[in-house]
């Protein structure tokens, strides 16, 4: 977990410093993951480059074509794994103008807020209380069905969820154990709701397919991205994968997770690192 926290660390600021005007998200999601790989890890899940309204979980596809434009708030989210071992990180950078620096302040200075809680004994209902309550310091409304979570082997998200808001959760962090803290931030009314299909797809229950081109397929899927996320550009090589993809999800063997844009499209900011209760941040 601790290499994987420092590769992902690297692999954020490297993505940090491409995030400009005249960017193309593409370049940069496809930099960041070939640092980690770079550095001795993995990608656990594709980059995701999300911005303004668009909340969380947009990944540029194979023929993304998104430049980067003057003025808009672009939250970069990441992470690698060692040996299956999961850590995930995200930053906003404003691209080439400074009108949300206290948007981008009211998450980072939430994550600061929460780090000395970040121990065990801690009720999880006080991270989240301390989140909203920094951000709604600033004027702005925390998301409340995005949450932190614990992070496993081949797991991006597991128990216990880490809320952005108090949610009255008494249960308590317990050493040694690994989370992500995200908060994010809006302008908006503060809820995320499904978008379109975001092309990161997730093995959801293997069983057999009739196809042996899908099937095929299917047995890279597992052999090289286990339980994790991955992209349609990460098996863009092999033939007929966009069709493997879409008769794997309507047999119900894949899942295609969706965009997540703020439920008034209302600009966001988010912040991320992942810690082990009692040992520090990992990223
Ligand atoms: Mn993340
Ligand atoms: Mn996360």
């Amino acid at each position: 977990f601790i290499e994987s926290g420092k590769i992902s660390a690297k692999a954020r600021d490297h993505g940090k410093k491409m995030i400009k005007e005249g960017a193309s998200a593409l370049e940069i999601a496809e930099a960041v993951e070939n640092k980690m790989r770079e550095l001795g890890g993995k990608p656990a899940f594709p980059v995701d480059i999300s911005i303004d309204g668009l909340a969380a979980h947009a990944s540029p596809g194979p023929e993304d074509k998104t430049i980067l434009q003057k003025g808009q708030l672009v939250k970069l989210d990441l992470g690698a794994h060692v040996n299956g071992k999961v850590t995930d990180t995200a930053v906003t950078v404003e691209v080439g103008t400074n009108k949300w620096a206290k948007l981008i302040e009211a998450v980072e200075k939430s994550l600061e807020n929460v780090e000395k809680l970040i121990k065990p004994g801690t009720e999880i209902r006080e991270i989240g209380k301390v989140i909203s309550e920094t951000i709604t310091s600033y004027g702005y409304k925390p998301i409340i069905n995005l949450s932190g979570h614990g992070i496993g082997e081949f797991e991006v998200h597991t128990a216990p969820t880490i809320p952005n808001f108090d949610n009255g959760n008494k249960e308590k962090l317990k050493e040694g154990q690994t989370i992500a803290i995200e908060p994010f931030a809006t302008v908006g009314v503060g809820q995320v709701k499904e978008g379109k299909g975001s092309g990161i797809y997730e093995l959801m229950n293997d069983k057999p397919t009739r196809s042996a081109q899908v099937r095929k397929v299917l047995d890279y899927i597992k052999e090289n991205f286990n339980t994790l996320p991955f992209s349609l550009r990460w098996i863009n090589k092999l033939p007929n994968a966009k069709f493997a993809l879409r008769t794997l999800e309507a047999e119900g063997i894949i899942h295609q997770f969706a965009e997540l844009p703020e439920k008034s499209n209302g600009i966001t900011s988010q912040a991320e690192h992942s810690y082990m209760v009692g040992h520090g941040k990992l990223t």
